[in-house]
């Protein structure tokens, strides 16, 4: 068996675990903890109702956009929510980052396409929706992409979709997390490339946390460096200001 097939393998059973427990356990409020009641989904529904959105349209009129100015050309950028610290919203990301919780990135996922498609606006300006490809030794530990759980989230509630082996990351340094400002450029400068042509298109790239925007600048580099005619338009489930 080889370790692909193993670490599929792996990963099945961990989920299977996962989804089998939780028919037994109430299902708690990702965010507050309280048992969620019927017709509740991951979040109950004041927690829901609290979010602290960014507001920011899918713009370029936008501090998230203005972040990445100069150094992309992105025809918007759009954060879902703020990552503030101490707030207990946090938990959606460290959940799916670092709690086996995949299913809150397919349901922030499909938050986020109601927002960026709920008023018909864009969506036929939209062809593909590429992850950012996450660390290898990441994605092992952790079973699955957070970023992709995101886009399978937007994709299949919007039939969009989702290709995740266009970027590939070729160039393995440390997570970004935990590395200072200055130095995520040097740590994430020249490690994607893309892995096959998609032609002229639009495509919504999303990732996890917008920080510094070094990783979406580099994944934009390496899409536009081979198709400089791609329109790339960003989605994160989090900002940090
Ligand atoms: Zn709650």
């Amino acid at each position: 068996m080889r370790c692909t097939e193993i670490r599929k393998c792996l990963n099945g059973i961990g989920n299977a675990v996962y989804e089998t427990v939780g028919v037994f356990m109430p299902e708690r409020c990702a965010v507050c903890g309280r048992e969620l009641l019927p017709g509740e989904r991951k979040i109950c529904i004041i927690c829901l109702g609290d979010i602290p959105r960014t507001y920011y349209g899918m713009t370029c009129s936008n501090p998230a956009c203005e972040k990445m100015t100069g150094r992309i050309k992105a025809e918007g950028v759009m954060p879902f929510m703020f990552f503030r610290k101490g707030s207990p919203y946090n938990r959606l990301v460290y959940g799916l980052k670092y709690r086996q919780r995949y299913d809150l990135g397919r349901f922030t996922g499909e938050m986020m396409g109601d927002l960026i498609f709920g008023g018909g606006e864009i969506k036929e300006h939209i062809d593909y929706i590429v992850p950012v490809p996450t660390h290898p030794f990441r994605r092992i530990a952790r079973g699955y992409n957070q970023s992709r759980m995101i886009a399978d989230g937007i994709g299949k509630k919007y039939g969009i979709p989702v290709k995740s082996g266009y970027l590939k990351r070729v160039r393995f340094r440390s997570s970004q997390t935990g590395i200072r400002a200055e130095d995520k450029w040097d740590n994430v400068s020249g490690a994607f490339e893309t892995g096959y042509t998609l032609g002229p298109c639009s495509i919504l790239l999303v990732d996890d946390v917008l920080t510094t925007g070094s990783t979406l600048e580099a994944c934009g580099l390496a899409i536009l460096s081979k198709e400089p005619y791609i329109k790339i338009r960003i989605a994160t489930l989090a900002y940090v200001e």
